[in-house]
């Protein structure tokens, strides 16, 4: 597929669902891509914010690439000093690296955005809050002064639609309830029930860059 056909199904999921296309913001993911396959599959469409989910390739392109970086994948503490070169950290998964990027935005004297992740399909392979560990964690996170957060993120388990689209459906409950803005959710394989059910940004990468 191409960018533009993808954008093209965001619209119509949109259309299905009653909003408005500029509600969901296109988040390429590209790890794993060259600069060249980045410039010829995205760039060339438009200033797409890029999404990286290593820190140590998402710094090489950043020398490369002028964009706006966003980390989708896991952050390590001892790799939290990179955040400020970030837009927006998808993966704030703990309280301790909260505690550390609370750290990193005071020493750099500004706020890191944020989302947090929420491990709705409840597998322990997999990263983010607990929902019921949510209101506390939310309320000491929203205390600390350097940091900003925009809203939620998941990964939801591989599954029919009958699992995941329940799951999406859910972190839009959940930010809605929590008063945030932004629902991270949706990949290449499920994009489209992320937008029908009100991803503001969607995460997508293979679907970009296999034809
Ligand atoms: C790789 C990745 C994506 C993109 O997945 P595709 O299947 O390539 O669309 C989205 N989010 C996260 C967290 C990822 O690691």
């Amino acid at each position: 597929m191409s960018l533009p056909e993808v954008l093209e199904r965001i619209a119509l999921a949109c259309q299905r669902a009653g909003r408005d296309p500029k509600e969901v913001r296109l988040v390429a993911v590209t790890k794993g891509r060259s600069v060249e396959e980045i410039r010829e599959r995205v760039l060339r469409y438009g200033a797409f914010p890029l999404g990286e989910s290593r820190v140590q390739e998402a710094l090489k392109k950043m020398e490369l690439l002028q964009a706006e970086w966003h980390l989708v994948g896991p952050l390590q503490r001892n790799k939290a000093k990179f955040a400020p070169r970030f837009h927006l950290i998808h993966s704030l998964d703990s309280l301790r690296l909260a505690e550390a990027l609370e750290g990193v935005g005071a020493k750099a004297g500004m706020r890191l955005r944020v989302l947090v992740e929420v491990n709705l399909g409840r597998e322990p392979q997999k990263h983010g809050f607990l929902e019921e560990e949510l209101p506390e964690a939310l309320a000491r996170v929203r205390e600390m002064p350097h940091l900003e957060v925009l809203g939620f993120m998941t990964v939801p388990p591989m599954g029919p639609e009958g699992v995941v689209r329940p799951i999406f459906r859910r972190l839009s409950l959940l930010a809605d309830r929590f008063g945030l803005p932004e629902r991270s959710m949706g990949m290449s394989q499920d994009y489209e029930w992320a937008v029908e059910e009100g991803a503001t940004m969607v995460r997508v990468g293979r679907a970009l860059f296999v034809d």
